[in-house]
């Protein structure tokens, strides 16, 4: 189960093979404007996003649908985030060239089931902080995915690092802030967990390293919500749903739920195991949320086609 956002290019080289689409002989990026090959871009060494982690990204995806198209995810509210990430650090971003720059990149790759990877950053110009004279870069890649198959639900650990305080780092797709996720994604592996769960130094639950949490307890279904962490666009569609209550959870209160389930783009709605070695069990709940969010992404349930944008 990948509950990180990034998928990587390896993987998605694999399931390329399992996409129902025809894909472009060699796949294409859109970069500044153009469709170009994927290897054939080169950025200069001095690429400041590189040394500083002056961008922004978003992971988006599209479902392939009954009628034999594609439609994206909730596109409109992933590039709304993304241009927040870039008015913070003064990177231009046109929403709607953005989001055309979507759709030109899947059809070029005949991508159905897809993975998005849009990223704007800083480039040229200087080696300093002041980004004023910078030149801005904004590149579209996609990636198929294989069509989710019910994973095995992760053993969550938690992470001995403290997620970025929103008063350091704004809870948005910037570049630099996802050294906090690596760190706390190879902690957690390190120790034998597939996936990190940030706690506050108060106790109470952040997230996870590219996920949102939930849990469930006689029946009641929370959101945890906490300042540090991401507004998750998953967790927003899935409070609608459901109506859950979205409120702050402190560790022991989550240790004692009944399920408890992640959720994200890239993770959709996954089952968490244990946590901290403390066993879940059935997760009856969890499964219908999975249902109902897979349905909804492919079309199934008109009632939420409006969270479509048709590739
Ligand atoms: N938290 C973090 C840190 C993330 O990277 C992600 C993935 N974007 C999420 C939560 C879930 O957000 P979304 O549902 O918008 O993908």
């Amino acid at each position: 189960m990948q509950l990180n956002d990034a998928t990587p290019a390896a993987e998605a080289a694999e399931t390329a093979r399992d996409s129902a689409s025809v894909p472009a002989a060699s796949p294409q990026v859109w970069f500044d404007g153009r469709m170009v090959a994927i290897d054939s871009p080169q950025a200069p060494l001095t690429t400041h996003a590189m040394h500083y982690g002056s961008g922004v990204f978003e992971g988006i995806r599209a479902y392939a649908t009954a009628d034999g198209g594609a439609a994206v995810f909730r596109l409109p509210e992933h590039l709304e985030r993304m241009r927040k990430g870039c008015e913070l650090l003064g990177i231009d971003f046109d929403v709607d060239a953005a989001g055309e720059a979507v759709l030109q990149t899947l059809r070029a790759n005949g991508h159905r089931d897809a993975y998005i990877r849009p990223l704007a950053w800083l480039g040229s110009g200087t080696i300093g902080l002041d980004v004023a004279p910078l030149s801005q870069h904004l590149m579209v890649a996609t990636m198929a995915t294989a069509v989710h198959l019910a994973g095995k639900a992760a053993r969550l650990g938690v992470s001995g690092w403290r997620r970025n305080p929103a008063s350091s780092l704004p809870p948005l797709k910037l570049c630099g802030g996802y050294v906090n996720s690596v760190l706390a994604k190879r902690e957690a592996k390190q120790r034998g967990f597939d996936e990190a769960l940030f706690v506050d130094g108060d106790g109470y639950a952040v997230e996870c390293t590219g996920a949102n949490v939930f849990m469930v307890k006689g029946g009641e279904i929370t959101a945890v919500s906490h300042a540090d962490a991401l507004d998750g666009i998953t967790r927003a569609t899935l409070v609608e749903l459901s109506g859950a209550q979205s409120r702050p959870v402190a560790l022991e209160e989550l240790k004692q739920a009944d399920e408890v389930f992640v959720c994200g783009t890239a993770a959709e709605v996954a089952p968490i195991a244990s946590l901290d070695g403390h066993e879940y069990g059935d997760n009856p709940v969890t499964r219908d949320f999975q249902q109902r969010y897979a349905r909804i992404v492919r079309g199934q349930d008109p009632a939420f086609a409006h969270w479509l944008t048709r590739v």
